[in-house]
């Protein structure tokens, strides 16, 4: 893959362009959304290179449920777990601007409902 064909997510992972991450480990990375919809806006990613969460193998299940409890311990650390949001928006039509797999975790203000 030739730069220029990496999303911006891979380059983040690959510490190219810098990020305001708030978790790492082996399997995933947490950061800052760049243009926050809320107080708290933060993405959670996989380091494999996913393009959308239709493409997430239920086949080893590991990886899922690995991002599932890293969410959990992100809002819990935040103490808001008792209130947030999380989307992920799987293809361009659903909102989906960025071709890897992404959590958006939301909090720290109402929340409405249904989004636009
Ligand atoms: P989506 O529209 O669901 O694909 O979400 C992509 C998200 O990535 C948007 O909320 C963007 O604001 C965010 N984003 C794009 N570039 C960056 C970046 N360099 N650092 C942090 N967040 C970013």
């Amino acid at each position: 893959m030739t730069n220029s064909e990496k999303t911006i997510f891979k380059k983040i992972i690959d510490g190219e362009i810098p990020a305001d991450i708030v978790y790492q480990d082996e399997h995933c990375l947490a950061f800052n959304d760049i243009a926050p919809q809320a107080p708290i806006h933060i993405l959670v990613i996989p380091k494999e290179e996913i393009p959308h969460l239709d493409a997430l193998s239920v086949e080893d299940p590991f990886l899922a449920a690995h991002m599932i409890s890293v969410i959990q311990k992100i809002t819990r650390d935040l103490g808001v777990s008792q209130s947030y949001r999380l989307i992920s928006n799987c293809g361009a039509t659903a909102g989906q601007t960025v071709p890897h797999l992404h959590f958006h975790i939301l909090a720290g203000r109402d929340l409405q409902w249904p989004p636009g």
